[in-house]
């Protein structure tokens, strides 16, 4: 069977990810930046029900870290024919006026730099074809006024990306696609400084309620599989109609 990387899969999103990719068949490299217990911890849930799963440490935004989590992965007897690139951060709600330059850079070399580093890095393995899905957020489209306009342009930045690496490697069956999630629960409304945010804004989505990221990984996992062999360069909104 194969294998695939899903980076930030310690936690949220890409947890979820990882543990339904693992129930299809995947052996799934487990990215993690600092927190190694919950990376273990989603490792052992993947074993303890038959699935094949390892940790690896990498901060993406690093081009070293990048490239070693990738020797790692060519140690590995499968050939690595699926990439999500998850691993996302944002930092305390505010202004533009009020963002200093070293704000927008950390978000930027996450968010951007990384995705762009594990895209390269993936491309160059899939010689026998292969699917990315780089996780966006609805964000991109909405701006985040008034909490985090650095983050979603950052994710302005990752739909360019999945478009314009589509078209270069669609004809060597490599297909990169994207999700938009929107007020999912996660951790990471904490770090924006409202754990509670999705609570308090459900009530303004069409849907009425936030989304779970087992929702998101569903359209991910849908995404990598053989199920969408045509479509490339799109990408799905999970914002429950926002
Ligand atoms: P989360 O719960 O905060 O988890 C973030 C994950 O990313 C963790 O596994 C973390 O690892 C990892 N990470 C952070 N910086 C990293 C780095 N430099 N290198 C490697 N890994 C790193 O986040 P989430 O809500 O699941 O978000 C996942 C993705 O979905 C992000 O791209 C985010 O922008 C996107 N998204 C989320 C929402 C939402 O409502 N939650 C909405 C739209 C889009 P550690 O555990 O080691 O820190």
């Amino acid at each position: 069977m194969a294998l695939a990387l899903v980076t930030g899969a310690s936690r949220g999103i890409g947890r979820a990810t990882a543990i339904l990719l693992a129930q299809e068949g995947y052996t799934v490299a487990v990215n993690y930046h600092q927190n190694a217990q919950a990376a273990d911890e989603v490792v052992s849930l993947i074993k303890a029900s038959g699935g094949k799963a390892f940790a690896v440490q990498a901060d993406v935004g690093d081009e070293a870290q990048v490239e070693a989590m990738f020797a790692v992965l060519d140690e590995q007897p499968e050939a690595l024919t699926a990439l999500v690139n998850n691993a996302g951060i944002l930092f305390t709600q505010s202004r533009v006026e009020a963002l200093s330059a070293e704000r927008i850079n950390r978000v930027l070399k996450t968010n951007v730099t990384g995705y762009f580093l594990c895209c390269r890095e993936a491309v160059k393995r899939m010689g026998q074809g292969g699917a990315i899905v780089n996780v966006s957020s609805a964000a991109s489209r909405l701006g985040a006024p008034f909490e985090y306009v650095d983050y979603a342009a950052s994710k302005g930045a990752v739909d360019t990306l999945t478009m314009g690496l589509a078209l270069e490697v669609a004809a060597q069956g490599i297909r990169v696609n994207g999700v938009r999630p929107g007020l999912i629960y996660t951790e990471m409304h904490a770090s924006g400084g409202e754990p509670g945010r999705v609570d308090r804004v459900k009530s303004m989505l069409p849907m009425q309620r936030g989304g779970q990221p087992e929702e998101v990984a569903q359209a991910i996992v849908w995404l990598l599989s053989e199920k969408a062999s045509y479509v490339t360069g799109s990408f799905l909104e999970l914002a429950g109609g926002k």
